[in-house]
């Protein structure tokens, strides 16, 4: 089948490169391939009675289908250059802020209208982590909330289903140059030809992803891996933080060692969930705008990034492997109070249980210093200690720690300043170029290229 433009993977980066071309260029033929379901079919099957825990579907529907790996996140949009990703590095800070901002107002639009906008802009709590050795970083955080984000992707593909040719359930398996055309072959058997092809696979599509960049000589470089920990614990201890700034970026340098340990992916008054990436279950978050959905705690992730150079560059590898190991102790992900993680002792079920904050995801005791190498994990008690100090009560013994929480980078794909590699018309966006690791970042890097398109119909 000949098309215009081939779009792989319907995330955040193929669905803002199709809302894009398809309003600059109405008329052209589009078709976005997808691995997973269309949004109203992407079910997880774990209910917490008959499936409590992952048994690895394919496609996964936390990871795959309309809307990407970030349908089911706490739709926090992070206007910011600091964290991210390094999408500026390509197309200049203030274009990189200005697509984001245009991505928010999409967004908008399209239902989140009536959400928060949070900023660290004038904050004195930047004031207060810096009196305490920790490291406020700036960004603005437009919080849609797992369900608000939903409404928002469900309009999207009502303004998108008619004009643009989706295909779910088919994967793209190969992808070859033949006679000046991209020839892309799906699962189903389907060939689609198209003189230009944006792939935006995603960090679940990472594999499948370095397999394209070896076939068609598409040079890259490894990336890195952070590794870490959820903490859980009551709202109120974090309430001065989250009720302004709502997700805060903390950096502290570790005594010990000098390394770097950070906060992410803090969801107030929400939920820890697990997460599978390719057989692999780690540990995440995610929270509601709806107050009737919101729990009595609030978690976020503790992590360290590693990144190795030669002879070993396989960080992801490296990833994987602890957290096979944690999957291995304890069948899915481990749970830890701080208390008895510092005093040497494996969490039971009972101590969890006298615990006065309860866990709002069922994981199994035990002990995460078998997991955790001794590095990263010094690191992490450092910093929980050092949050202490700004929000008291954070080293209690009753805090929950899960583990383990692996944050996967794919390897970056070498683009020229359009993401574009070195075959004229084969972009590479979002996740899976390995320059983006978030919905802002993911969404501008399509809008951006998009407009590329259609500024230069022909080149
Ligand atoms: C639980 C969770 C919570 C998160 N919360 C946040 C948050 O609050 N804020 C934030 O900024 N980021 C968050 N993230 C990260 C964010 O979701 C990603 O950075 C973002 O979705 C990346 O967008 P993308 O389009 O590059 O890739 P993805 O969203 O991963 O989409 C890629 C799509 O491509 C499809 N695909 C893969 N391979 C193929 C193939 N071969 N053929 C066809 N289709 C393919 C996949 O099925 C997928 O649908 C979260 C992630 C998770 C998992």
């Amino acid at each position: 089948m000949k098309k215009d433009i081939v779009i792989i993977g319907a995330g955040p980066g193929g669905i803002f490169s199709s809302y894009e071309l398809i309003k600059l260029n109405p008329g052209l033929n589009i078709t976005v391939l997808e691995a997973g379901n269309p949004l109203n079919k992407r079910k997880c099957p774990i209910d917490g009675k008959k499936i409590k825990s992952c048994i690895n579907c394919k496609p996964c529907s936390i990871m795959n289908g309309f809307g990407g790996a970030g349908a089911f996140s706490d739709g926090k949009y992070n206007i910011t250059n600091q964290f991210g990703g390094t999408l500026y590095e390509y197309i200049g800070k203030q274009q990189a802020i200005e697509l984001m901002h245009y991505v928010d107002g999409i967004n908008l639009a399209y239902g989140g209208e009536g959400t928060k906008l949070y900023s660290t802009a004038n904050t004195s709590i930047k004031t207060l982590c810096l009196q305490n050795n920790l490291h406020l970083l700036d960004a603005s955080v437009r919080h849609l909330g797992t369900d608000i984000n939903y409404i928002v992707l469900d309009n999207l593909y009502n303004e998108l289903k008619d004009k643009i040719d989706f295909r779910f359930n088919s994967p793209a398996v190969k992808v070859e140059k033949a006679d000046g055309l991209f020839r892309i072959t799906t699962g189903k058997g389907e060939v689609f030809e198209a003189e230009k092809c944006i792939i935006s696979a995603g960090r679940s599509g990472s594999s499948w992803m370095e397999s394209v960049c070896q076939d068609l000589n598409i040079p890259t470089k490894s990336n890195r891996v952070d590794i870490g920990v959820r903490v859980e614990l009551p709202a109120l201890l974090f309430s001065h933080l989250t009720d302004e700034l709502y997700e805060s970026k903390i950096v502290y340098r570790t005594e010990k060692y000098g390394d770097l340990v950070r906060t992410f992916c803090m969801n107030p008054r929400g939920a820890v969930v697990s997460e599978n990436t390719n057989g692999i279950v780690t540990v995440n978050g995610h929270s509601y705008e709806d107050p009737a959905l919101q729990t009595e705690n609030t978690n976020f992730a503790l992590l360290v990034a590693k990144h190795f150079s030669e002879p070993f560059k396989d960080s992801n590898g490296y990833g994987e492997s602890i957290a096979r190991l944690s999957n291995m102790l304890g069948g899915g992900i481990i749970i830890q109070r701080f208390g008895d993680l510092v005093s040497g002792h494996r969490s039971t079920a009972a101590r969890i249980s006298e615990s006065f904050t309860v866990p709002t995801l069922a994981a199994t005791p035990g002990d995460l210093s078998l997991v955790m190498p001794k590095r990263i994990l010094d690191g992490i008690i450092e910093m929980i200690y050092a949050l202490d100090k700004i929000a008291p009560g954070t080293a209690s013994g009753d805090t929950l720690l899960y583990g383990v929480e692996v944050k996967f980078y794919n390897m970056e794909v070498t683009l020229s300043e359009n993401l574009e590699t070195n075959h004229k018309g084969l972009f590479v966006i979002g996740d899976c170029s390995g320059i983006t690791h978030s919905l802002s970042h993911a969404s501008a890097s399509g809008v951006y290229v998009a407009r590329y398109i259609s500024k230069n119909p022909d080149k």
